[in-house]
């Protein structure tokens, strides 16, 4: 594996051309983007495609996001509401954090799509993945660079420690901005629907767009295939055992005396509810619930911290309950919790007598 460090401020085009080289060779890439970085390849190639599947343990049926340069447009045969809605979305987000799922996209490696006659595509908005993309002259297929359903990486550092070997090239340019990966929405006649929350809110693309919003619901408990591979029930989670907890429960009755799991829970919460916490917990902050723009920028760093490879440990997650970006954030956690949110106190007491076999 090779690692390349771009300087401080800006791109280098040789470090580009080296990359670009390797993506239209046949090779993976770890690159930054503005949410997380990517694993990414040449999105014509599907044995580049299968090599990233492997490298993640990433199910075939989990379809990847193109990403493209600026100048991509709707292939011609696409029907004009389609072409309408894209060139709409586009003008508004893209460069940006918004994945849009459109019918087609067959010219790609069959993996590409999962098995779908959809497929997602998203223009970034990084520097060095634009330079990469008009470097290679190909779209760029790319899931986060991370394995499978673990925790998304922010740093180029994440990405060495979970895949380190497995990546012919990490290009490591430091943190990324939103720390959350992009808003995916599928594009059907008249309306969008949300299919993963991200890092533009609900409220950000209702008031942007001419068609008509919604949240595709049911995600969590939804038996048949999936509508979205980003909606596994576990995902983006920590190794050690993790549930999420509805804000401000009155904690002050949880503790089950003489437990020896009190020692081994950590609560992760915002910093301002730290005095409601019990003494014998360690608390963890995510930092202020006044600014979600951080908290999200960090948050997966913070997993990432918090976790511990510790199979007795708890980690307690608190939800923030909040509309914009609080959805986005408590919807990993809420995965990163396997789907376990309890809503109040009593819940949590039973919740740790049960797991101390009390
Ligand atoms: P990640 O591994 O984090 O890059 O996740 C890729 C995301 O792309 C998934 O979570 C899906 O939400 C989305 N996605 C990609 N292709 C499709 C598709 N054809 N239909 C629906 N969602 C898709
Ligand atoms: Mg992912």
């Amino acid at each position: 594996m090779e690692y390349l460090t771009f300087p401080e401020a800006g791109s280098s085009p040789e470090l580009i051309a080296r990359a670009a080289q390797v993506v239209r060779d046949g090779g993976l890439v770890a690159f930054p983007t503005e949410t997380v970085y990517g694993l990414g390849c040449n999105a014509f190639d599907e044995q580049a495609v299968r090599r990233v599947f492997e490298a993640k343990r990433r199910p075939l049926d989990n379809p990847l996001i193109v990403h493209v340069s600026e100048d991509w447009t709707t292939p011609e045969r696409a029907d004009g509401w389609l072409r309408e809605m894209v060139d709409d979305l586009a003008r508004n987000f893209w460069p940006g954090p918004l994945t849009i799922v459109v019918p087609g996209g067959d010219e790609f490696a069959p993996s590409v799509r999962g098995g779908r006659s959809t497929v997602a595509i998203r223009c970034p908005d990084h520097p060095i993945a634009l330079a990469l993309l008009d470097a290679a002259g190909i779209p760029i297929a790319a899931p986060s660079a991370n394995s499978f359903g673990y925790i998304s990486p922010t740093s180029a550092r994440h990405v060495a420690e979970d895949l380190g070997d497995l990546c012919d090239l990490i290009l490591d340019a430091g943190r990324t901005r939103y720390g959350l990966e992009s808003t995916v929405v599928e594009a059907q006649e008249g309306k969008l629907t949300i299919l993963r929350h991200g890092a533009i809110p609900l409220e950000r693309l209702r008031g942007s767009v001419v068609a008509s919003v919604s949240v595709f619901d049911g995600a969590l408990n939804d038996p048949g295939p999936r509508r979205s591979p980003g909606l596994h029930q576990r995902h983006y989670s920590p190794r050690v055992e993790s549930i999420a907890v509805m804000p401000g429960l009155d904690l002050s009755q949880v503790l089950v005396a003489g437990s020896p799991l009190d020692e081994r829970i950590r609560y992760v919460g915002y910093e301002e509810r730290e005095s409601m916490v019990p003494a014998q917990w360690s608390m963890l902050s995510f930092g202020s619930i006044l600014d979600l723009e951080i908290v999200a920028h960090d948050l997966y760093e913070n997993l990432r911290r918090f976790d511990t490879p510790d199979q007795r440990g708890l980690l307690i997650l608190e939800l923030s309950d909040e509309p914009g970006l609080g959805r986005a954030i408590d919807d990993r956690l809420t995965r990163a919790a396997s789907g376990t949110i309890l809503t109040s106190g009593a819940a949590v007491r039973l919740f740790l007598a049960d797991k101390a076999g009390m």
